[in-house]
């Protein structure tokens, strides 16, 4: 933990579960992604943090954003961005959303579908838009493949309709899955999105744009590569087909920004064996799946965690929430081990958890209130 943040939970003892988040991370991040892709413009995807001091402060370094809702257009816009600024990047809107975002002057679309296109055909009429194509997700801990995205041959056919629409049709996506950890990942979808990219310009489309999406990981309980090698990855695939000719580059990090730079404080409100076992302890926190924890399922994603009594001896445990619902489980089989002298009442901390937590939490279930938010 940085000393920053350790030092406002010390001082502020503040009431538990909470996020304290050290938005001097956020440029660190930006920063090192625009050193690992000079070439690519960076627009944050603003669903994994959307916190207004968070907006602010990439409204300030210069990011663009990719939105998923008119809602968080209209956030990016409160902090300062320019609607020319902001990718409206959801495959999937409302037809008043996409005329609400029009009017706004949001003029870059996301879509994978005819009957998307024809919705922004007649409600963003002239707007750039970029077709989102399927690629594998292998190597992501949480994979994105099933709902979104087309074939190469389909959206070869869809970008065409698009010019025939009357919209611009500006260029390709495509999303590895988030917390991906091979960097070849990146480098077999830049490769298809290339070749469809060229099949396009040879059949007259004025193509101009490549978005390699989000996607980039943050270490939780292992190491990750360092962002240079996803950076090296998609610059030599797409030099290697491009040349010097090079199509202009988009990148929609969200996890990569802003995971690493919160800590969720929670309390201890039981350890029991249950059952009387020797061997395996429960421990139940006063956060869990419902309060923001969502990315446990399934144990994709592995905090690590921190205690009081660190150093002694650890023994194995399964990790819980503290409503009544019964899939309010954070980890059973991630082979987690906390120390035996752990009590309810004191607290212990979830790391790397500034990403995909706060806007998870329910509004109330079992009547325990969403995290409190500390920006510093
Ligand atoms: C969620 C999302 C992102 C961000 O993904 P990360 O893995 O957090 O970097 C980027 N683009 C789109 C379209 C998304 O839906």
């Amino acid at each position: 933990m940085n000393s920053k943040i350790a030092r406002f939970l010390v001082d502020r003892q503040p009431a538990t579960p909470c996020l304290v988040f050290d938005l001097d991370r956020v440029s660190d991040n930006f920063r090192a992604l625009r050193r690992a892709l000079p070439l690519a413009r960076i627009y944050y995807a603003v669903k994994a943090n959307p916190a207004a001091p968070v907006l602010n402060a990439l409204v300030g370094l210069g990011s663009a954003f990719d939105a998923a809702s008119i809602e968080e257009i209209e956030a990016c816009l409160t902090a300062g961005a320019r609607p020319e600024d902001i990718s409206f990047g959801n495959t999937i809107k409302k037809a008043s959303a996409i005329a609400r975002a029009h009017a706004a002057g949001v003029t870059m679309f996301a879509f994978d579908s005819e009957e998307e296109l024809a919705k922004l055909a007649e409600h963003a009429p002239g707007a750039r838009v970029y077709c989102r194509i399927l690629v594998e997700n292998t190597g992501a801990d949480w994979p994105l493949s099933r709902k979104f995205g087309t074939s190469v041959a389909h959206a070869r056919m869809l970008m065409l309709r698009a010019a025939a629409l009357g919209l611009d049709p500006f260029g390709l996506s495509f999303h590895v899955g988030s917390q991906q950890t091979d960097p070849a990942a990146y480098r077999a979808a830049v490769a298809r999105a290339a070749m469809l990219f060229t099949d396009l310009r040879s059949q007259g489309v004025k193509i101009r744009m490549i978005n390699c999406g989000g996607g980039f990981p943050t270490r939780y309980r292992d190491d990750v590569p360092d962002v240079d090698h996803f950076g090296r990855a998609i610059m030599e695939t797409i030099t290697g087909h491009f040349g010097n000719d090079l199509p202009e580059l988009v990148i929609e990090p969200g996890r990569a920004v802003v995971g690493d730079a919160g800590v969720i404080e929670t309390e201890i409100v039981l350890v029991s064996r249950r059952g009387g076992s020797s061997d395996l302890r429960w421990v139940y926190l006063d956060i869990g799946r419902f309060g923001g924890l969502a990315e446990t399922e399934g144990e994709a994603i592995r905090y690590a965690i921190t205690t009081p009594h660190d150093g002694g001896e650890m023994g194995p445990v399964a990790i819980a929430g503290p409503t009544c619902d019964g899939a309010d489980i954070m980890y059973e089989r991630a082979n987690y081990r906390l120390p035996l002298a752990l009590a309810a009442g004191e607290r212990v901390q979830l790391h790397a958890t500034g990403a995909y937590t706060t806007m998870y939490a329910s509004q109330g279930f079992n009547g325990f209130a969403p995290m409190a938010e500390y920006y510093i």
